[in-house]
């Protein structure tokens, strides 16, 4: 396609989702003062950005960044930790603070995301299956992929034929042909669950979900949530990390299982220092402003193309990823090449689908980012499996997501 054209497409996207936009720059601007509350409230100072050694005994900006999370989140604590390598990391440390041998587990929107099938079921890697930790999964209607939905029914009798100690729910669009949950669905699993069984848990995979509405799960009746710190709530400037956040004594459970039974959240030394997490946060909700534009901004522009993508233009996204139905596995790579070569970082690189550690299919991953695998940075990656859905997520300036979709629409179509 003639770059003309392209950028004739993008323009006339642009112009049918101003409302669209409108509301977004509503939600970023909430979103900041809460941020900026919970910098108040802890009074942080120049001083919580060193770093520590060796145990890292009252380490203040360790603690303090904590509570400058919690707050945000709207959680009585949580654990934010450098250490933490991945998402994945996170969501492990929320399992295992939640669940004991002989437990069962209920994931109630499908199959949770890949790098946590080991994590589950593996058979001897320490997965929660060696430790007697019984699981089931409930997958969501997804009748409607522009608005899927809990499985109420099933919910309500699964519950009723068996103790369940914790439901788990994951937030974003996943690998699926699926829109995001809203917070506001959680909101309600979290009354349906608690009604029919109050002592049963609400875990949420929390990846690229955070600042995206004005509230977060934890403020919706969801014990605990977890992240990676790459994703949204690093706002593109935290190097590395994860958190849990949510119910005071799980988050100490989930500590004592990333440090040890006798030290939990008491120690733990980061001789890098806080500075960039301090940063991010603070970023995150401006960050996250671009990341759903450019989400909208590609799905809408490849829907006026004819293409299959989400999120619909009517409805407001409810993660930072738009996904979109390619007709061939060339194209996919293509889009994915388009990306890659305007991205800032390694520009010059070509991706090529891979095996991926953790992953069931082949994955083809547009990735130029300066945080290398970030995904709040405008990224592309898709498993390579019919029907060829392409998932783009991230943008740190939103004019770099303008670049991306008039990029790829001139490469995919011809
Ligand atoms: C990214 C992601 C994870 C895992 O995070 P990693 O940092 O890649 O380990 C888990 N769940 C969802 C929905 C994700 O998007």
């Amino acid at each position: 396609m003639r770059k003309e054209k392209a950028a004739e497409i993008v323009t006339n996207a642009e112009r049918d989702l101003a409302k669209r936009f409108a509301e977004i720059d509503e939600i970023a601007l909430f979103n900041q003062e809460k941020v900026l509350k919970a910098f108040y409230n802890n009074a942080v100072q120049a001083r919580h950005f060193y770093g520590s050694t060796g145990y890292g005994y009252d380490d203040a900006g360790r603690e303090t960044l904590g509570k400058v999370f919690a707050d945000a989140l709207g959680a009585e604590s949580a654990l934010v930790s450098p250490l933490i390598s991945s998402g994945t990391q996170a969501i492990t440390l929320m399992l295992f603070a939640a669940l004991r041998a002989g437990d069962k587990l209920l994931s109630v929107s499908g199959k949770p995301y890949d790098t946590l099938s080991d994590v589950i079921s593996g058979k001897n890697c320490g997965s929660l299956a060696d430790y007697g930790v019984n699981f089931d999964c409930i997958p969501l209607d997804t009748s409607a992929p522009e608005n899927p939905d809990f499985d109420f029914p099933a919910i309500e009798k699964a519950l009723k034929k068996e103790k369940i100690k914790a439901v788990f729910a994951g937030r974003s669009r996943g690998y699926e042909w699926r829109d995001a949950i809203s917070v506001e669905k959680i909101g309600v699993l979290a009354d349906f669950v608690k009604k029919i069984s109050p002592e049963t848990l609400v875990l949420v995979d929390n990846c690229y979900g955070e600042f995206v509405e004005k509230t977060e799960p934890t403020e919706v009746g969801a014990d605990l949530i977890a992240g990676s710190l790459i994703k949204n709530i690093g706002g593109g400037v935290a190097p590395t990390g994860g958190y849990v956040a949510g119910k005071a004594d799980l988050v100490e459970m989930a500590g004592k299982r990333l440090t040890a039974p006798s030290l939990g959240t008491e120690v733990g030394s980061f001789i890098g220092g806080y500075m960039q997490y301090f940063q991010g946060i603070f970023l995150a909700p401006q960050v996250v402003k671009n990341a759903v534009k450019s989400a909208h901004l590609f799905a809408k522009s490849f829907a006026t193309q004819g293409f299959d993508a989400l999120p619909a233009d009517k409805r407001a996204a409810y993660d930072i990823v738009a996904s979109i139905k390619m007709n061939s596995e060339q194209q996919l790579v293509r889009f994915c090449e388009a990306v890659q070569s305007v991205s800032p970082v390694d520009s010059n690189v070509v991706p090529v689908p891979w095996a991926m550690p953790g992953y069931q299919n082949d994955v083809i991953m547009a990735a130029g980012a300066f945080v290398q695998g970030s995904s709040i940075e405008l990224s592309a990656d898709s498993p390579i499996k019919e029907p060829y859905i392409v998932y783009v997520q991230g943008a740190l300036t939103y004019e770099h997501a303008v670049i991306a979709v008039r990029k790829t629409l001139e490469k995919v179509l011809p």
